[in-house]
């Protein structure tokens, strides 16, 4: 197809909103898939995104549209994922298209992730098209919506297309506007190769799967390509598009966005922003703005069960073949013997990949708290990050902590805005912005990561009944007055519960910890006693008191079969355990420890 003939375009919108639901629209509409094939919300791939309503990775689809003027078109729609994890992925699929649908739901409005995400999409020149959704339900109000999108984004709205995604009313005008409204690709068939590296992942039979847009020149089948930024050099073995399915096309033009594969053997191979040319004669410079994605958030997975260390090895290796920005590392704690230290981009990431692990491989898993990436300066005057609480140096190697920071925006009715702040103001957070769209705010924090890590959107939640919406992105790494605080179980130090805190909270955390923890242990045949300390000094102590003596007092009677009843019976309630020491410590104990609430 020539370039005028090609429209290349993302769907942005807030989670729920209809995204999905108006992908399948425009699938079904342009008759890429027949009834059959069509189920519902094909391009949300994975049984865990669509159970959690969140797309992960980036699809796409070529859809063939015969427009009002008589001429064919190719239309591609990227599928983004909707979460702020995934914001530098986003960000690239961005890069890879021209225009966006800005899907709103008119019952709802402009959201946190609405924001976000059109930012991107301005940020990479889209022309954006508003669409107002769900114009079925009673609720709608697409002029008052219509209006806010000109507000609160500051952009004209007055052309938006009004539809319902689930009668499909409107749905013939959102591609007549594709069509005439967002512009073409441009790209030269003549030139050497440059193609983006969108998106990539694993697939059992073909190997790694790699999303491309071609900017430049012409991508055939058995080129030999160069990744610039990694210098790999591979062969392509297939190319083609998705209509959704697979379909070899052995060629992708400039402005084309499709697939190739080359015997690429993990995902890890392949980096999301890289540049591909040929291996003879490429591009002279590639494209900007690549950035390795960085895991940001840490936490340990150990198994309850010690024997499944393995199995949780296996599963692992196999997760990692298809996320490379999940890292991990074997770590041994004292108190949980075997596990991994594992780097996620978000808190998201982390609950999907757990989640995963749990369902999908059927291990049992203690999470420790997560932690984020501290910087540490040390008196030498070098720098180390530190992934893990528990490899904290001696202090006094140590001149400075940085703790990473993120930029938080809030969307919030009025009446909640009180204990937004609140929340926010807790959590040492520092006010930047507030502005009022309609009868609601919008709010925006930086906040230390670190106080976002553990329950932070557990927290908005409840104290807005739901009704909040929030996003974030990383802004830089600051000196902070942090110490490490370690938790002493019967005298004992728990490496798995030591935490980095800021000072002027140590006490308070510490005794909360104290508190929770007394609630989480169960008593024992001796007095337990827990402590926060930082350095050598106890900042908090609780006591768990010894079971009372006569309860067990009957079993050395001679009664040897209760005896043994009442310990099987202890014993089946304590699979969950741990064995710390003398003492027994529930796996739950490890996370709700650290919840603040
Ligand atoms: P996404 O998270 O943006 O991908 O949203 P989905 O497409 O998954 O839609 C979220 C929910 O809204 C689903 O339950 C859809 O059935 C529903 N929905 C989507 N479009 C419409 C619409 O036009 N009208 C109504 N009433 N519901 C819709
Ligand atoms: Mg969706």
């Amino acid at each position: 197809k020539d370039l005028a003939h090609i429209r290349n375009f993302s769907i942005v919108a807030h989670i729920d909103h209809g995204k999905s639901t108006l992908a399948d629209r425009l699938i079904q509409a342009t008759g890429a898939l027949t009834e059959r094939e069509m189920k519902e919300q094909v391009l949300d791939s994975m049984d865990i995104e669509r159970e959690r309503g969140i797309t992960i990775k980036a699809q796409t689809v070529r859809l063939i549209y015969k427009a009002r003027d008589g001429e064919e078109y190719v239309l591609n729609l990227i599928d983004t994922p909707g979460h702020v994890d995934f914001g530098y992925e986003v960000s690239r699929s961005m890069r890879a298209v021209e225009g966006s649908l800005l899907v709103v739901d008119a019952s709802q409005g402009v959201e946190a992730q609405t924001l976000a995400n059109v930012y991107q999409a301005i940020d990479a020149d889209h022309e954006i098209v508003p669409v107002l959704n769900k114009i079925d339900l009673p609720a709608a109000e697409p002029d008052r919506v219509r209006e806010q999108i000109e507000d609160v984004i500051g952009i004209d709205a007055s052309e938006a297309v009004l539809i319902s995604a689930k009668t499909g009313l409107g749905i013939p005008d959102v591609l007549e506007a594709i069509v005439t409204r967002l512009p073409s690709p441009k790209g030269e068939a003549a030139a050497p190769l440059k193609a983006m590296l969108v998106d990539s992942w694993y697939d059992a039979y073909l190997g790694v799967i790699v999303l491309v847009r071609v900017i430049d020149g012409v991508l055939r089948k058995g080129d030999r390509i160069r990744m610039m930024q990694t210098g790999a050099i591979y062969q392509t073995d297939r190319v083609g598009v998705f209509t959704p399915k697979m379909l070899e096309t052995d060629v992708l033009g400039p402005g084309e966005l499709g697939f190739l594969t080359a015997s690429i053997k993990q995902v890890r191979d392949t980096r999301v922003g890289d540049t591909i040319t040929s291996e003879r004669g490429g591009c002279a410079k590639p494209l900007p703005g690549f950035k390795p994605a960085v895991p940001v958030v840490f936490c340990g997975l150990f198994p309850v069960d010690s024997a499944d260390f393995e199995d949780l090895r296996d599963a692992i290796e196999k997760l990692a073949l298809n996320d490379a920005s999940f890292t991990y590392e074997m770590e041994t704690s004292a108190a949980l013997g075997f596990g991994f230290r594992c780097g996620f981009l978000g808190l998201l990431h982390l609950e999907v990949v757990r989640d995963r692990l749990e369902r999908e491989y059927e291990i049992d898993l203690i999470t420790t708290a997560p932690s984020v990436v501290y910087h540490l300066h040390m008196t030498d005057g070098s720098m180390r990050e530190m992934h893990n609480p528990a490899d904290m140096p001696d202090v006094v190697k140590i001149d400075r902590i940085e703790e990473p920071w993120i930029r938080a925006t809030i969307l919030v009715p009025d009446d909640f805005l009180g204990d937004v702040l609140k929340l926010c103001q807790e959590r040492r957070g520092i006010q930047m912005d507030l502005t009022y769209a309609g009868s609601r705010a919008m709010v925006v924090y930086r906040l230390p990561l670190n106080e976002v890590v553990f329950d932070f959107y557990d927290r908005l939640k409840s104290v807005t009944r739901g009704y909040a919406s929030f996003d974030y992105q990383m802004d830089g790494y600051e000196a902070g007055s942090l110490v490490k605080m370690q938790i002493l179980v019967n005298e004992e130090p728990v490496d798995a519960l030591s935490t980095i805190v800021h000072r002027d909270k140590a006490e308070m955390r510490g005794r909360s910890m104290c508190e929770k923890l007394k609630e989480l242990i169960p008593q024992h045949m001796f007095k337990v006693p827990i402590q926060a300390a930082i350095g050598g000094r106890v900042i908090a102590r609780e006591t768990i008191s010894a079971l009372r003596k006569d309860v067990t007092a009957k079993c050395y009677g001679g009664d040897v079969t209760r005896k043994r009843k009442l310990l099987e019976k202890q014993k089946a309630g304590k699979k969950k355990m741990r064995q710390f020491g003398k003492v027994e410590i529930p796996q739950e104990a490890f996370i709700n420890a650290l919840k603040m609430d």
